[in-house]
Parts: structure tokens; sequence; C-alpha cells
């Protein structure tokens, strides 16, 4: 039977969300998650995935995900440091500091992983976290986890950190003081401060942690928003995804030598669960050797994004600040917005809703992630499912 007042707990809260129109369901893909998806049936033009550069279902990586598989197995059997390193995590290691411009990396599981990991394993109960106030629930999570104290700034208002900075300091209440934030932000897709940011740690002495999971792959010639502003050497932790751009899972920190060493030794996830499998390890190292060779796909990435972006701005909707080819269509009311996203769906558009509390209040919106593999008739497609929503819902 279980516990009577775990099923109080969980009828009361699904009924709950439910009536707010807050629970989520799942539509289960029947196929790859490529530019097209198949859902319940239906083929639709795929506006949600994170697979910035189409390399997901890249046949490259497909091929060395098998060939790794073949000669090393499907799983790693062991943690990191009993032995569950093969001679590739070495190799996808010393592969991401290059890529990165740093002296050394270390490679997770997940980047959500790799923020349990990184934080805690340098912060604790007597530090201080600068931390801005739309970072990614990862982050939150990790902040938490390393005890410190989390004084929340405004989002990108350097001023607020600066003045929040100084107190943490000049209080000599705290050990370490540390900033931290996205490299670019998933729901408005606006790039981090970052020269503020890194002539205030210095000011200061911060130490510096930057999220890059939307940046790498996409800007800075691929390194992401630290290279992109030419401070490489200057930003402590500079955390990267393997499963979003690079098209498949995993997370790293890349940063001076020291640093990683003492990762390797004290965190957690690194310590205390099954490393990365071989065919994860072999797409990877494929994935950032397309990317070393060329700036094709991202290319392509940003020509796409700045057309769906044209397009939208053209049809009058409201795309907000973005600055990346993450593309926000702000529709406001919350209910409208997913009655939007519901209507683009039965249009042949998938495009998710995003609503409080993801977002402020108010501020739902339909978030559009182009890649590199959409077609321009696709992106047209889409936008000709924009105009006939828009216009029926009374929008534009
Ligand atoms: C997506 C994301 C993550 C999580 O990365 P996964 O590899 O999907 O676990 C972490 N941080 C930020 C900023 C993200 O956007």
């Amino acid at each position: 039977m279980g516990s009577k007042l775990l099923s109080v707990f969980l009828k009361e809260n699904i009924a709950e969300l439910k009536s707010k129109g807050l629970y989520n369901e799942i539509d289960p893909l029947e196929g790859p998650n490529g530019p097209r998806i198949s859902i319940r049936g239906a083929e639709r033009i795929n506006l949600s995935s994170n697979n910035y550069l189409g390399l997901a279902t890249d046949e490259r990586l497909i091929a060395a995900a098998v060939k790794a598989t073949e000669k090393y197995g499907a799983g790693a059997g062991a943690v990191r440091t009993i032995n569950g390193t093969f001679d590739l995590h070495v190799q996808l290691e010393e592969k991401l500091a290059e890529f990165k411009h740093t002296e050394a990396a270390i490679a997770y599981q997940s980047g959500f992983n790799c923020n349990m990991a990184a934080i805690s394993a340098v912060m604790d109960q007597n530090d201080a976290i600068l931390s801005d106030e739309l970072n990614h629930a990862s982050i939150i999570d990790g902040c938490r986890l390393s005890r410190a104290k989390i004084i929340r700034y405004r989002h990108s208002d350097m001023e607020d950190l600066r003045a929040k900075a100084e107190e943490a300091v000049r209080s000599g209440a705290y050990g370490k003081v540390m900033v931290i934030t996205d490299g670019v932000f998933s729901m408005d897709g606006d790039i981090a401060k970052l020269p503020e940011i890194a002539a205030i740690a210095e000011e200061f002495d911060l130490i510096t942690y930057v999220d890059d999971a939307h940046g790498s792959g996409v800007l800075g010639g691929g390194a992401g928003t630290v290279k992109h502003f030419g401070l490489s050497d200057r930003i402590d932790f500079q955390i990267g995804t393997l499963s979003k751009a690079i098209g498949v899972v995993g997370g790293y920190v890349a940063g001076r030598r020291e640093l990683i060493d003492w990762l390797k030794v004290r965190s957690r996830p690194f310590l205390f669960s099954t490393s990365l499998p071989p065919a994860v390890l072999g797409a990877c190292l494929e994935a950032i050797g397309i990317l070393e060779r060329s700036t094709e796909l991202q290319d392509r990435l940003w020509a796409n994004g700045n057309y769906l972006k044209q397009g939208l701005e053209k049809l009058g909707f409201n795309i907000g600040a973005s600055e990346t080819p993450i593309t926000p269509c702000i529709i406001g009311d919350e209910t409208l917005t997913q009655t939007f996203s519901k209507r683009l769906m039965e249009e042949g558009v998938y495009a998710k809703a995003i609503v409080f509390p993801t977002v402020p209040k108010g501020t739902g919106r339909i978030r559009n992630m182009p890649t590199a593999a959409h077609t321009t008739e696709m992106l047209d497609e889409a936008l000709a499912a924009y105009e006939r929503v828009g216009r029926e819902l009374g929008l534009i």
C-alpha cells in the first residue's frame, strides 16, 4: 500500500498543478531529435531542442559512438577514480582544454552534475556566492549544496553586483567570495557582461565562475562567451555542457591545472558516480573535432537564428532582446502563451511555452531554438504557422 501521507501529498499537489495549468505533460519522440520530429504519429518542425548544431543526429557522431562502443563496451564499469577512466576520457579532457584555451579540463556525466560537483568542491559555509538572479536551476542547486551564503544580484546589473561584492568583501564575514553567472541566459538569449564581471572580480579578488552551457559551440568560434570576450585567462571556472551544441551528453569544467587537479580529488560526482560511457566519449571527441576544423555549422546556426528573428519581427511579434540564436516570442499572459503553443503544435510546429515560474509573471513566451540543421523552407513553414496563429489569437 505504501504511506498514506505520501498519497495525500501527491494527490493534492498534482491536482493543484493541474488546476493552475502548470502540470507538464511529456510528448515522447518517435524518432531522432532532428529539425523535424515525430510526435503522436505526426511530423512537426522542431523549434524546441538544444541541439544547436544538429550534431545529435550527425552520421559522423553516430559512427564514432558505434566504433567506441565496439572497442570499449557499452558502459564504463566504474567511477573515474577506481577504474572507470578510459584513455578516451583523458583524450576528451585534453581536447576540451584545447577547445576552451585553458590548461586543463575535467568531464562529468552532465552539465547539471558538473554544477553539483564544482561549486561545493571549492566553496563552503564560511564563503559567499554572488549569483545572478536569472541563473540556471543547476547553478542555484550547486550553490545551495555548498552551504555558502548566497547573495543574489539583479540580472546583469553591474552596479548591484559591484555594491554587493564590495559589501561582502568589506564585511570581513566571509572567507572566499565567488561570482557566478550563466554565459548566455537561456530564456532571453542575452549574454552576461563578462568584461565588467571580470573587472569587478579583479577589484575584489572574487572567484569567477561562468556556466556557458548555451554559449559553447555557439559563440567565440565555438569556444564560448569567455573566448568571445577574450577573457580565457581571467575566468577561473568555465563550465560547458556536452549535451547542447555538442549534441551528446555530459558536462565539464575548464580552467587552470591546479583547479582541475583539485576537482579530481574533491568533487563528489567524479568520485561517486559512474563515468561517461564509451559511446558518449567517442561521439563528443568527433563533435569537437568537427568544430575545430570548420565554423560552417555555427555560421548556419547564426544565419538561421537571424532569419527566424527577422521573420517574427516582420510579422509584428515581440522577440525580446536576444543576442544569440535563442529566439523568444513574448506573448505575456500565461494562458494565452499555452494556447499559442498548443495551436502552433496543431499547425505542425513544436515550440514550447515557457511561463512563470521559469520566467517572471506576465512575460510568458514561446521559446524558439533554431539550429544549423533547419532549412529555409522549414523556417518559412514555421513563420507561416506563426502568422496564422498570431492573427487567429489577435496578437498581430
Ligand atoms: C542546460 C544547462 C545545464 C545542464 O546541462 P545538462 O548537460 O543538460 O545537464 C547547466 N547549466 C546551464 C546554464 C544550462 O543551460
